[in-house]
Parts: C-alpha cells; structure tokens; sequence
C-alpha cells in the first residue's frame, strides 16, 4: 500500500511540504504550517494517511533482509503499525538511529486481520522479522515465533501475563487481545532463522 517509487534524498531543513497538504511522520518538524526534514535520509509519503517521514539514511545499513528485529509498537493505524526497531534480536544490540518499521495489517498474522488494534497497541514490545530493509523497512510478525512478547493492561499499565486465549492483567484482571509470540513473556535469545515461513 505504501510503496511509493520515490525515495527523494533530503537534509534536515529541507522543506517537504505543507501542513494542509501532509501530516508530520517520523524524521520532520512542523514550523508556522510547513514540515522539514529533522533527518538525513529519503523523503516517503504514505499516500493512506498523507503522513509524510523521512528514513533516516544511517540507519539503513544496520538492518537486512531477513533480520529478526525487537520492537516498540509506537502507534497502531487502520492499515499498519508503527514500530521503533531497538535491537536486532540475534546480538541484542541497539539499532543505529532507532530506525522506523511498519508491519502492514496483511503481515500482522497468518490469515484475515479484521483490525489491527486488536493485535497491537501502542507500547508492546514485538519481535519481528524484516521483510525489507531499503527503502524502508517493513516487518512481519505473521509466523507463530513472531509477534508481541510484553505489554502493558491499557487500564492499570501492569505488565500482561498469558492467558488461555487472551493475555491477562495479573493486577486488575484485565483481559486484553494482541498477536502474541509464541514466546510471549520471555526475551528469546539468538535462535534459528530457517524456522519462520515467510508470509504471501
Ligand atoms: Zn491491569
């Protein structure tokens, strides 16, 4: 959905457009109704929401094709979630420039999505697998091994322990439901990556 062919190289300050005409995404600033590049890197604009964001150009190196990557769900749209890669899930080590990945409904999980905001929310904490690094990155969390491994009661903020179906609050009994890993809970160490089938 979100794959425009133009990937324009900006610097930060350059101007991208106008308040009426975008919404500010990742990597911009708003200043007296226009939007600037807060980054080095491509100008995107998502043509669903006309958020448009700049991917920061350093951080494209550090994530490959294929990668398993740990995630912050940082805001669940209609047609995707919005993620702060942290750390490559193989070495556990911080991803330069905290990259921007989305997972599109259609990779949230094996099967139809009805509605991403009963897989995610803001928060969670998602291990993922890249399904393409350049020019941005997209992830999947689809396959069993993929998908939230902790989050937070949206009422109380404790931390979600699984449940028979559904994920529950421990503290106030809250019963929430997200595409949960199968290791939901635990912070799987460098694993096999032959084992997750990649979805579509
Ligand atoms: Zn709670």
């Amino acid at each position: 959905m979100s794959t425009e062919p133009t990937s324009t190289l900006v610097i930060p300050g350059d101007l991208l457009g106008t308040a009426e005409e975008f919404v500010p995404g990742h990597g911009t600033y708003e200043d007296r109704g226009k939007i600037y590049a807060a980054l080095l890197g491509h100008r995107h604009v998502d043509p669903s929401d006309r958020a448009v964001r700049v991917e920061a150009l350093n951080a494209i190196p550090s994530i490959h094709d294929e990668d398993l990557v740990y995630g912050r769900v940082d805001e669940v749209k209609s047609a995707m979630a919005i993620v702060t890669i942290l750390t490559a899930a193989a070495n556990q080590r911080p991803v330069p420039g905290a990259p921007e990945g989305t997972v599109h409904i259609s990779k949230a999980k094996d099967g139809y999505t009805e509605a991403l905001s009963d897989e995610f929310a803001p928060g969670d904490l998602i291990v993922a697998r890249v399904l393409q690094s350049h020019p941005s990155v997209k992830l999947t969390t689809a396959a069993a091994d993929l998908g939230v491994v902790a989050a937070r009661c949206q009422s109380c903020h404790g931390l979600l322990a699984r449940g028979d179906k559904e994920l529950r609050c421990p503290r106030c009994g809250n019963r929430e439901h997200r595409k949960t890993a199968s290791g939901y809970g635990e912070l799987p160490s460098a694993g096999p990556k032959g084992d997750a089938r990649a979805p579509g």
